[in-house]
């Protein structure tokens, strides 16, 4: 994986172009070989060795603490000891100023190692960016600064049991603390109450403290809450209570964990409900959990989403890497079990000796499909990282462009890995037969483990709804156009290129289908028309996103004739031989805009 992660990052995006920038202008391509180098070997030496361990021996409730297994305090105390918390964050804020495009790389190798025990250190600096963002100073610097540097640890509380999807039914209460609430120095101070599910990393002792970021919604004066996501605030919820200073005040604030979820993988990571304000801990004699509101009332979603992109890039990236990992395992698998002879003369001797299964045809379909879908889905985070990079430090039209192709292709960059590379873990099972079938081999954990990557960050069908309903028709279609030239600007160039003119044809037929399809779906312009059919949308846009992206990166390959890049040739061919022209059977559904999951009947099930 190092090998294509390099040629990715310096031959594909060239990212020692931003070592020009000022903002990174005291690092080197030795400072980000060595940023790599060293997350790989903590990843190695910390992270791997006990990933089985995270899964068999779950986080434990005794009813006063949970407990984990020694080697997750041991790995995130070595991942806290890297720096990489604030591994993109100013010089001043205790960072590196490391382009995003790196620190997603160099994350990347925990999320292969182990994505569960990788997922606390993942959240913190979720929260802390967040903070970063939207905070005030002092916010920024207690809670912030605390959570870069590994003193407290963080979760995002969005979720609820009655609210999952649709956030805008959020009903946990927050209502001023006290006629002076307006004076806390930590900012305005609320009661909450109310309940959270699924919170990741709810609770734990790896750290002093959590520092939960919880939405919820100030009643009006009478007392009703604003319905919709209009009403959403979000607040700093701490486990232990704190002073302006950050020091601990001895005091428990009234946030209890309900229990813990017993889930199907990412088993390493606590997965929490959560009670806020129950009166389990009253602070000064009364119920109701302690918050700081950040930002203004009713922001709180909008707050949130601005972290998203970075947040969805990073589901998908782990979804890569789990991808990545089964490829890894069934390709070494399939390179040592020998089985079968080759069909032709060649093995009609039954006293030949067995073939290793890499030798046949069919198992090497089931390799190039992971292939194709690791490499590609990796290629496709590490765009949008770089993306991210150009948003942040690009010139004035740069910037705006890559905020925009973001904004299109953020959808694509989580639900495609989480759909793929997670299809990718099942033929890496495949590979194995039957062994691949026991928990004797990884392969069925990273399966298990990657299922959750289509569930949360908003599920596959929320994120065909916001692409199909919401980014394709933004602006009037400008995102969708601006995608559509830079994927033409690919075609153009393999046009002049043996051997590359055909895929660049299959490509434009498929852009202009999915456009044709785009404009058929939104043709009586009533949503329901249009939107019945959002995941089979999303699905043949990722597939045209990764051609274009195979393409691009055929573009480079193609100059070297070594092993690496001929690798990359071939997963290009594949997916555009077996993969692209499943759009049709998805762009079908879309363009004729089929009616029968819409007009299916409950009790007609
Ligand atoms: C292991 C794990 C970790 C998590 N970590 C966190 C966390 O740290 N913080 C947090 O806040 N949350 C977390 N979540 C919650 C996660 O984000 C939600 O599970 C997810 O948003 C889906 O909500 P739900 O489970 O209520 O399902 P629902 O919203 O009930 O969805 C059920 C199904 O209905 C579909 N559906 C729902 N609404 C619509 C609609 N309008 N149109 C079409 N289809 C629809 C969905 O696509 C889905 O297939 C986590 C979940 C899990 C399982």
């Amino acid at each position: 994986m190092r090998d294509t992660l390099d040629f990715l990052l310096h031959d594909w995006l060239d990212a020692a172009s931003l070592l020009q920038r000022a903002r990174f202008a005291d690092h080197s391509p030795e400072t980000f070989a060595s940023v790599l180098d060293t997350c790989e070997r903590i990843a190695r030496e910390k992270f791997a060795p006990f990933n089985r361990l995270v899964d068999t021996e779950e986080p434990r409730f005794d009813g006063e603490q949970v407990h984990l297994p020694q080697a997750t305090h041991a790995a995130t105390a070595a991942y806290v000891e890297s720096g990489m918390l604030a591994a993109a964050q100013d010089y001043d804020a205790g960072g590196m100023q490391l382009p995003c495009v790196i620190e997603m790389a160099a994350n990347a190798f925990f999320s292969k190692a182990s994505v569960a025990m990788g997922g606390y250190a993942m959240l913190t600096s979720g929260n802390a960016n967040l903070l970063m963002a939207h905070g005030t100073p002092l916010q920024r610097e207690v809670f912030a600064r605390n959570e870069f540097s590994g003193r407290w640890f963080g979760t995002m509380c969005l979720s609820e049991p009655q609210a999952g999807s649709s956030l805008s039914d959020v009903a946990t209460r927050a209502v001023p603390d006290g006629e002076d609430f307006d004076s806390e120095a930590l900012g305005p101070r609320y009661r909450l109450r109310g309940n959270k599910m699924w919170i990741s990393a709810g609770e734990h002792e790896l750290t002093e403290n959590i520092i939960h970021l919880v939405l919820a919604k100030i009643p009006g004066p009478d007392g009703k809450l604003v319905p919709g996501t209009r009403g959403i605030s979000l607040f700093i919820v701490p486990k232990r209570l704190i002073d302006d200073q950050g020091r601990l005040t001895g005091e428990r604030n009234d946030v209890a964990l309900a229990g813990l979820n017993h889930k199907l993988g990412y088993r390493g990571t606590t997965n929490t409900l959560l009670n806020f304000g129950e009166g389990r801990f009253p602070v000064r004699g009364e119920a109701g959990a302690i918050g700081y509101r950040v930002g203004r009332p009713g922001e709180g979603l909008r707050c949130m989403f601005h972290m998203m992109n970075e947040a969805r890039i990073g589901v998908g990236l782990g979804a890569v890497m789990l991808g990545f990992a089964g490829y890894e395992a069934s390709l070494e698998y399939a390179r040592q079990r020998p089985q079968g002879r080759a069909i032709g003369p060649a093995g009609k001797d039954p006293a030949s000796p067995p073939l290793p299964i890499v030798q046949h045809a069919d198992v090497k379909r089931m390799l190039l499909a992971q292939k194709s879908y690791v490499e590609g889905g990796l290629a496709l985070a590490l765009y949008c990282a770089r993306l991210v990079d150009e948003l942040h430090t690009g010139e004035p039209d740069a910037a705006r462009e890559a905020g925009t192709l973001l904004e299109m292709l953020t959808p694509i960059a989580k639900s495609w890995p989480s759909e793929w590379c997670l299809e990718a873990n099942s033929l890496a099972i495949q590979v194995h037969g039957g062994y691949g079938y026991t928990r004797d081999f990884m392969v069925e954990q990273y399966w298990r483990d990657n299922r959750l990557n289509m569930i949360h960050e908003g599920t596959h069908g929320i994120q065909g709804l916001d692409l199909l309903g919401r980014k394709v028709v933004m602006d009037g279609g400008a995102g969708l156009k601006l995608l559509a030239s830079r994927i033409s600007q690919t075609i153009e160039r393999a046009g002049h290129e043996v051997g590359l003119a055909e895929p660049g044809n299959a490509l434009a037929s498929a852009l202009q289908r999915l456009g044709a399809a785009t404009k058929a779906a939104w043709s009586t312009g009533l949503p329901e028309d249009a939107l019945a059919n959002a995941t089979p949308y999303l699905q043949a846009f990722g597939h045209v996103v990764l051609a274009w992206i195979w393409l691009d990166v055929a573009l480079v390959a193609r100059r070297s004739h070594s092993g690496l890049e001929a690798g990359k040739m071939a997963a290009m061919r594949y997916f555009f031989a077996y993969e692209l022209p499943k759009i049709e059977a998805w762009l079908s559904v879309v363009a004729g805009r089929e009616s029968v999951c819409r007009d299916m009947q409950d009790d007609w099930f």
